[in-house]
């Protein structure tokens, strides 16, 4: 099958045609059938996060139907279609698996950054870590949804009840969380790149009541702030726009530093928390909640072979909404 795979040392990606192993126990076999491409890969293939194993096939929002059942698969059967999220496998047994937050587990694998992802034709993955999809659905827009959609979820969550919600950054997870947001009869205020219009127009399609440059200022103080974006200056940004009592909320893997700030934004209880990750049980909410609020993503398509391309235009900015592969 063909794939595309990150070397060492490698700026791209090379179509490759590659040959998997067979499924070991609890595994499944996959024809993928559309994969989307998440800002954090970009992080791993620009060497930001520093330990992919290599060589690598990147790509955790993996949308196939099963080709292959491995040893003492329980639930599953072929042809039923499921999604691989970024959480491909933890170790069960260390203090935060056994407290409920499996996210932090000690000896996590990651789907495309430490196990073999989706940017291929098929793909491998554990049983018990993927999650059931709509049979009806178009792939290419469930693509987004496992993960800009379900660790966005995950930090939309730390928001709490929060009525006015502030997003910096109006990509591939804004766009999936405004929509749920709206339609639990909240108010979203997007940030984006000064000047970006596009974005701003984008943002407030997709249910935005306010948006304008993250030097820009609604006449009202957030509830919380989700930070989308990788750049460390919104923080001090965000903290400025919270209420008393309000909370920033970082939902990136990586971020640049962080300019210091005055204590006095900080005090009244505002504060600052990172998200990291999924549990399983994030996804068992959010794929339910996605439906009944008719998330509709916004995608632009590209055939695997010109992944770079679509890496490409997520790091210029040129894409609105999600990219996603087509195998
Ligand atoms: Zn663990
Ligand atoms: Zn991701």
């Amino acid at each position: 099958m063909h794939a595309m795979v990150l070397h060492k040392g490698a700026p791209e990606l090379r179509h490759e045609e590659v040959t998997l192993p067979p499924c070991g126990p609890h595994q499944i076999r996959l024809a993928v059938e559309a994969c989307g491409v998440c800002r954090t890969d970009l992080h791993i293939i620009d060497a930001e996060l520093t330990e992919p194993v290599l060589p690598l096939i990147p790509g955790h929002e993996i949308v196939g139907r099963i080709v292959e059942l491995g040893p003492d698969v329980d639930g599953w059967a072929v042809g039923q279609r499921v999604g691989v999220p970024w959480l491909g496998r933890t170790c069960g047994h260390c203090t935060y698996c056994r407290a409920g937050r499996e996210n932090l587990c000690d000896a996590p694998g990651f789907t495309g950054y430490t196990l073999n992802g989706g940017y291929a034709q098929e793909c491998i993955a554990d049983a018990s870590y993927v999650f059931a999809l709509s049979r009806d659905a178009d792939p290419v827009a469930l693509a987004p949804l496992l993960c800009a959609g379900l660790i966005g979820y995950r930090s939309y969550s730390m928001a709490d009840d929060a009525l006015r919600l502030g997003f910096y950054g109006f990509g591939a997870a804004a766009h999936i969380l405004a929509q749920i947001a709206t339609w639990q009869d909240r108010e979203v205020y997007a940030f984006t790149q000064p000047g970006d219009h596009a974005a701003q127009r984008f943002a407030r399609e997709t249910g935005a009541i306010w948006a304008g440059g993250s030097d820009q200022s609604p006449d009202v103080l957030l509830d919380a702030a989700i930070i989308f974006a990788p750049v460390g200056a919104l923080v001090p940004a965000a903290i400025q726009a919270v209420r008393k009592g309000g909370r920033v909320i970082c939902a990136g893997i990586h971020m640049s530093d962080i300019p210091t700030f005055p204590y006095a934004d900080l005090w009244q209880e505002r504060q600052i928390m990172s998200v990291a990750n999924l549990t399983r049980q994030d996804g068992e909410a959010f794929f339910p909640l996605a439906e009944k609020a008719a998330v509709k993503t916004r995608t632009t398509r590209y055939a695997l072979k010109d992944a770079n391309t679509a890496l490409d235009d997520l790091r210029s900015g040129r894409l609105n909404g999600a990219a996603v592969l087509l195998p």
